[in-house]
């Protein structure tokens, strides 16, 4: 079974319709890229999974089970939405860190209101999910004094430390100098080496040839193709 099953989806923006009858399978524990023109609707594609954005009409199945309404039509209640939401990760462009905590404490924060764990238990997981995006000496700093690549590089740990069965990307190397996106990659590899279903929108077409197991190119709203990276790229 897939991890998220996107079927007929339309989502329109006023009169405007910015995804049009898309229909994807995202396998469990594989990469798959969203590529496309600037406005061709990858990052609405991707924050209808989370139901972020409200799709109007299709479904988006997530392990089997519809989010965002409980029957067509029949939107879930904001507790349900929550829940289902608890299994999804998502690291943004902007990073999104509270500027007055620590790294630690900006990882702990979520498992402490979210998942109700104790503060030292959630600085022993905010610690070890730090360690694993390379910032383990960095935990004490706040996020002024912490590069781009860093600072995304904590919003990863934040997402992980969750357990997400799924990772949702959006344009997570885009705000980043060009030095710095290696060091962002490059723990989304490690991540994606462990397993870890993900869905990434991304300009970064290096990353899409070596790292994505399936592309999704879109255009219009429409989804155009989708294929092995190899297919779509004709990266050498
Ligand atoms: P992409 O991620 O491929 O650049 P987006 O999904 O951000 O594209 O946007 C797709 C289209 O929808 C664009 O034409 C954009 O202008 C429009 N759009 C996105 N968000 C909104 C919004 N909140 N209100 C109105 N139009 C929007
Ligand atoms: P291209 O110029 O074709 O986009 P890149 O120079 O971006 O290729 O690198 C190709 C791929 O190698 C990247 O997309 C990424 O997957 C991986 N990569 C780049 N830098 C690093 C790094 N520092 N650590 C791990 N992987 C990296």
């Amino acid at each position: 079974a897939s991890a998220v099953e996107i079927r007929k989806v339309n989502k329109f923006y006023g009169p405007f319709q910015a995804l049009k009858d898309i229909d994807l399978s995202i396998p469990p524990g594989k990469v798959t890229c969203l590529i496309g023109p600037s406005g061709s609707g990858k990052s609405t594609l991707l924050r209808c999974i989370n139901f972020l954005e409200p799709y109007e009409s299709g479904k988006i199945l997530i392990d089997g089970q519809m989010i965002g309404y409980d029957a067509p039509g029949k939107p879930m209640s904001g507790r349900r939405l929550r829940d289902m939401r608890r299994s999804i990760g998502m690291v943004f462009q902007q990073f999104n860190l509270w500027p007055h905590m620590t790294a630690q404490q900006n990882v702990a924060e979520g498992l402490i209101r979210v998942r109700g764990l104790r503060k030292p238990d959630a600085e022993e997981r905010a610690a070890e999910a730090l360690r694993k995006v390379g910032m383990a000496d960095k935990m004490g700093n706040h996020p002024a004094r912490l590069s781009g690549g860093q600072q995304q590089r904590v919003a990863i740990a934040r997402a992980i430390a969750m357990e997400p069965r799924l990772m949702l990307f959006d344009e997570p190397t885009s705000a980043l100098d060009p030095e710095l996106v290696g060091e962002v990659l490059g723990v989304m590899k490690t991540l994606a080496s462990e397993g870890m279903t993900m869905v990434v929108v991304t300009h970064e077409m290096g990353f899409a040839a070596h790292v994505a197991d399936q592309v999704a190119f879109l255009e219009g709203g429409e989804l155009v193709a989708v294929d092995t990276p190899s297919t779509i790229l004709h990266h050498p």
